[in-house]
Formats: C-alpha cells, structure tokens, sequence
C-alpha cells in the first residue's frame, strides 16, 4: 500500500474480522487470516469444456481467485477434468442431490464440492462422498438458500427465517462433523438484504468454520450491485465472510469486478488502480466522465494496488491529489496540472493527457 493511498490504515478506518478456522480451497486459503477471496460462477454448458475454460480464463483475468462450475450430470463431470487440469484457479464442482456426480466430482480433480450433505440421501451416500472428499483432498461449501429450505423447517417456522436457515446450515454440519470433516464452509444466502445479513449474523456466532458470502439471486447489473453492497458490505464492515460471492444477471466477469470494488472500498482487499473521481459540473476543465471511463478501460490490466484522482477542477483537485499516486486536476486553458505523491509535478494539455496518465500510472506500478 502506498502511503498516499486512500486506504490508509486509521483506527476508524480499521475492521476487525471475525476469527474462523481456515480451510483450504485447492492452492486458495479460506478463513482465518488468508485474504477474502473472490470468487464466480460460469454459466456456460460444463460439458462444453472449451466454452466453460474460455470463461474461467477470462474471469481469472478479472483476479477471480476460485471459480465454482455445475455439475448436473455425467457428461459435465467427465468435461471437469479437463476443466480442472487447465484452469489456474481452483475449481469448485456445483452438485445438487447427486452422490454420484459428487464422487465423480472429487475424483475429477474439484478443489471444493458445493454440497448439502443433508440432501445426498442414506447415511451409506453421506459416507461414501466425505471419503471421496477425504480421498482426493477436496474441501466442501454447505450452501443454505431461503428459496430451498428444508420441509420440516419450513413447517416449523412458516416462512424462510434466520433462525431456519442456522439450523439447517448447523443440521448439514453436523453431519459432516460426525464423520469427522471438518474442511467445510458455509453459506446462508437469501435474495433479500435483511434476511441475508440477519442468517449471517446469527451463524458467525454458531460456529467457527469460514463463511462463503452473497446476497443470491440479486438481480441485474445495477440492482444486484446495489444490493450486494448493501448486503456484503454490512456483512464485511461487520468481520464476518471470508471468501465472497456477487450474484448478477449479468457477465460473471461484472461479479469480480463488483466483487473487488466492495473489498476495496472497505480497504480489505486492494488489487488495480482505485481511480477517485468527481462527478463533474460547470466547473469542469475538461470531460471528466469520457476521460475517467477511457481510463478504467485503459488500465483494467494493472493488478497492483495503487490510486488515482481524476478531478474536474482546483475546487477538490489538490485536496483529492493528496492521497493518490497520481493526480490530474484540470485547470484553464485547456491544460491542468498532475500531481504525483500528492504534490503538483508539472502541467499537461488536455489533449494528450489521457496517454500521458496511462504511461504515468503503468510506471508508477512498475516500481511498486
Ligand atoms: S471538483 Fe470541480 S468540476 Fe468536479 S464536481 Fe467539484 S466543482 Fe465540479
């Protein structure tokens, strides 16, 4: 972290986290002192190998740290292996109901079997899975959803409620648990905010194991962002979650994206240029939305934690400089100033400055 960053560490800036155990995600640590990872779905036919690499490709690009894939059926975890051998992210298999593909799964090479232990069926099953796991070193993700609550629990508290979707989550680990596993997390995700952050709350306090976070079913871009930041970031200012999901109708690229934004603006996580931004107004020196967006697609590719202040004029300009890498403050006459380490450094034309901030940054990373 640069000292002129925004994130830097000030006691009411600092969160604690909650202490969970750490497990383990393939080569990914989860909980515990490990970073929050971030991770996404694909949505392409897993039986299509190349189509389902081609996207885990693209969203490790985007920094995703684990990538979960469905498994619904034979021919999807017969492509997982290949899926398995060339992503570079460890690959969690996605199985509902079906011991077999679980096994199946696990023997494929899946870092992680997202799984109901409760929903596999004879206690012969539960076995036979947990040691397929044991076997191929494979952790597992017990995801609790409001919309697929057991009966009985929903005849017993009427409606999807925190208190329903901790015992589930705690029915499904205590099996696991009694056949001594103990390399789970756990998920309770709803679609609405309140619920989510309520069961979260309520099971950080249960137990000990790491949390898988999202607010599910969140909606499209703009919506589910909206909501995932309300939801996870409640949650994250809290301590509690260790590893995060966004769900959006949307590219799942958009949910790694989304999914770093929400880790860097609670300084939990620092990955690419946070670029600072005013809004614009009469003000202006030149375009600041066309240049801030040109610059976010122009410098997409540095991963290193760094920052940015593009501002309109010297109302904020200076102010906002102070703290980033690197500044530009417009000014009159088709020209503003650049600042570097928080300090004005030279002037530059408006008309090139967009090429110059990019050299600028992607050296400035360089040395970082
Ligand atoms: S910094 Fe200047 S240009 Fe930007 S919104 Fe404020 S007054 Fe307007």
């Amino acid at each position: 972290m640069s000292a002129t960053d925004h994130t830097h560490v000030r006691p009411w800036r600092h969160i604690e986290r909650r202490k969970s155990r750490q497990i383990r995600v393939g080569n990914v640590l989860v909980g515990g002192d490990a970073p929050i990872s971030v991770q996404s779905m694909t949505n392409t036919l897993t039986s299509d190998s190349e189509a389902t690499l081609a996207q885990i490709r693209a969203l490790e690009a985007a920094g995703a740290d684990i990538v979960r894939v469905s498994c619904p059926d034979v021919d999807s975890t017969r492509a997982l292996k290949t899926i398995v051998q060339q992503s570079n992210v460890p690959i969690v298999a996605d199985i509902h109901f079906h011991y077999k593909r679980a096994i199946e799964a696990a023997e494929a090479g899946a870092a992680c079997l997202r799984i109901n232990p409760g929903n596999i069926g004879s206690p012969d099953r539960v076995r036979e899975v947990v040691q397929a796991a044991k076997d191929h070193g494979c952790s597992m993700r017990i995801g609790v959803n409001a919309g697929s609550l057991e009966k009985d629990l929903m005849e017993k508290y009427g409606e999807p409620c925190p208190e329903a979707m901790v015992e589930s989550a705690l029915f499904h680990a205590n099996i696991l648990r009694d056949h001594d596993f103990h390399e789970f997390k756990i998920s309770v995700k709803a679609s609405d905010v309140f619920l989510t952050v309520a069961a979260y709350t309520a099971l950080a306090d249960a137990i000990d194991c790491p949390l898988h976070i999202g607010v599910t079913e969140a909606g499209p871009l703009r919506v589910g962002t909206i909501k995932s930041a309300i939801g996870l970031g409640n949650l994250l200012w809290a301590g509690i979650g260790d590893t995060i999901r966004v769900s959006l109708a949307a590219d799942p690229v958009e949910e790694i994206k989304v999914g770093y934004d929400l880790l860097k603006s609670l300084g939990l996580r620092h990955r690419g240029v946070n670029i600072i931004a005013c809004p614009s107004c009469a003000r202006q020196g030149f375009n600041v939305i066309e240049t801030v967006a040109t610059l976010e697609e122009r410098l997409a590719h540095i991963t290193k934690p760094m920052s940015l202040s593009i501002i309109g004029c010297v109302v904020n300009g200076p102010g906002e400089a102070l703290y980033t890498d690197v500044g530009f403050t417009g000014g009159g006459a088709g020209a503003g100033m650049i600042y570097m380490g928080g300090k004005p450094h030279h002037k530059q034309d408006n008309a090139g400055m967009i090429d110059h901030i990019v050299e600028l940054v992607e050296a400035h990373a360089e040395k970082l």
